[in-house]
């Protein structure tokens, strides 16, 4: 199978060229050629393992790798010490109001789904790197607002043949995820936090990333930049790995017949998770329909609704902090697929996008969006008063992404009266990565944000659940990264970081 770009559907490169390159040189994503068929697979498929399914799929888009490469990073990537068991869990709801169905995609060293794909890229990327530029180590460099830092270093910590630095914004991360990252293990890492926002850290990683200069002394070190970026191939592919892997443990576990469809809501960001489902389906798993859930910054919800894609709004920062973003840089991909992979159009959009901070797809794009996605958002009261009653009706704690999901699912029941169909609901996150918010949906009393440690216990005496231990060990770890920089000195401290220059 070769790769082409949304924006230039004459290109052919391998998967490993896609994936250590990340994003084609004229600004498009990679998307496979044709998608494989395999419905007529799908009864044989349903007894396999997590990973021996992750393999298969795997086998079909990374036809560059060998088997033995492609094992070695599924074995490496999704180990019982790490996940504790199969990597992904599907619980099933006692369904009074509609028929759901919670896939935990949280059972990862950073309790959240980032771990699926940020555990296995590094192998990809490695194995894909030791094809086109042997000998050469990667340097992955990440700005983050918090949860794909931290992903980012458990995934790439102490894997061969890479180093992984990331900058986060001083003031914009939470307690727990400044913790996670200060107190991150692993001889090949480092952090450092950014006087500044967002913005500046992800400023600051762009002007490395193109300074010549930097590149010619990496190259000088046997070092090349690449990124972890959640548009690489590398991360969308083992996405489509747990919808089938969904699917069957429904066949299997509450009687669905192979072939019966399904709907999957899915809290959503970038639109990466919703679109690796939304690949599921081109590839032949029953799916009826997509269920985008957005918060209070619904600027997918208006584009399903009305096929315009307006970023020129207020941002908000909300409860579900890892969906507040206004560009979903993944719907590209599904509007070059519906868009009858026409990449001239799809061009158009995205430089106006850019140049007006707009874009209309028109009627016929539109019919086909609304025929397969169903959209719709839920502010931060909404997602508590979610939270609050499934754990009430159902004893089923929800993180505070998950619930905006259930709430989204509820209206589209409500509004279209399908509460048969099963529904796989996406569950991204531990409830005790984001204990305060957790805690206040079901015990509205003052909480102190800062205190997550407090928090966690009082949480777990109210519901009787348990936090998990990756979150709980961090209490008592040492903290081996405290150094705050300026913006202008990150390009100096990354070369330190590597033992280059002064
Ligand atoms: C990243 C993230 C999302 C959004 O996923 P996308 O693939 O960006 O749509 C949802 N929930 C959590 C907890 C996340 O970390």
């Amino acid at each position: 199978m070769q790769y082409k770009s949304t924006r230039n559907s004459e290109l052919r490169l391998e998967a490993s060229q896609v994936i250590t390159q990340g994003i084609s040189s004229e600004g498009g994503l990679f998307v496979p050629e044709k998608l494989p068929d395999i419905s007529s697979e799908l009864s044989d498929m349903a007894e396999l393992s997590y990973n021996e399914l992750a393999s298969k799929i795997f086998k079909l888009f990374l036809t560059d790798f060998t088997d033995e490469q492609i094992s070695y990073c599924v074995e490496n990537a999704y180990a019982q010490e790490k996940f504790s068991g199969e990597p992904v869990k599907l619980k099933s709801l006692s369904a009074h109001d509609g028929n759901k169905h919670i896939l935990e995609l949280w059972h990862g060293p950073t309790c959240a789904f980032k771990d699926m794909a940020l555990q296995i890229l590094p192998y990809f990327l490695t194995v894909s790197l030791s094809k086109s530029a042997p000998n050469k180590e990667a340097v992955i460099l990440v700005a983050t607002s918090g949860d794909t830092g931290k992903a980012a270093l458990e995934g790439f910590r102490d894997v061969p043949g890479t180093k992984v630095i990331v900058f986060y914004p001083q003031d914009g991360v939470s307690p727990m995820q400044k913790r996670q990252m200060a107190t991150q293990e692993g001889k090949n890492v480092a952090v450092y936090a950014i006087e500044g926002n967002f913005d500046d850290a992800q400023a600051a990683v762009k002007k490395i990333f193109t300074d010549s200069q930097m590149k010619a002394s990496l190259a000088e070190h046997n070092f090349m930049f690449s990124s972890a970026n959640s548009i690489n191939w590398g991360r969308l592919l083992p996405q489509i790995v747990y919808y089938f892997y969904a699917y069957f443990r429904l066949c299997k576990g509450e009687g669905l017949a192979v072939g019966e469809p399904i709907n999957v809501a899915v809290p959503t960001g970038n639109f990466g998770n919703i679109l690796a489902a939304y690949y599921a389906r081109e590839m032949g798993l029953p799916i009826r329909k997509f269920i985008c859930a957005s918060n209070s910054n619904k600027v997918l919800t208006d584009f399903i609704n009305t096929g315009v894609y307006d970023r020129r709004r207020d941002f908000y920062t909300t409860s579900s902090p890892s969906m507040d973003i206004l560009i979903s840089s993944n719907l590209e991909r599904l509007l070059y697929a519906l868009s009858g992979e026409n990449s001239t159009v799809l061009s158009g959009w995205m430089e106006r996008l850019s140049a007006r901070g707009y874009y209309d797809v028109g009627s016929e794009v539109l019919a086909k969006v609304q025929d397969i996605f169903f959209g719709g958002c839920c502010d931060d009261s909404a997602t508590a008063k979610a939270i609050n009653s499934i754990w009430h009706n159902d004893a089923y704690l929800l993180d505070t992404h998950t619930a905006v999901a259930f709430d989204v699912y509820r209206q589209y029941v409500e509004a279209t009266g399908d509460s048969n169909t099963p529904t796989v609901i996406a569950s991204t996150a531990s409830p005790y990565k984001f204990v305060s918010s957790v805690l206040g949906a079901l015990k509205p009393l003052n909480i102190d944000d800062n205190d997550e440690y407090g928090n966690i216990s009082q949480l777990e005496a109210l519901t009787g659940t348990k936090a998990p231990s990756q979150l709980k060990n961090l209490r008592d770890k040492p903290v081996r990264f405290d150094v705050t920089i300026k913006n202008s000195q990150a390009a100096s401290y990354v070369l330190k970081t590597l033992g280059i220059g002064e």
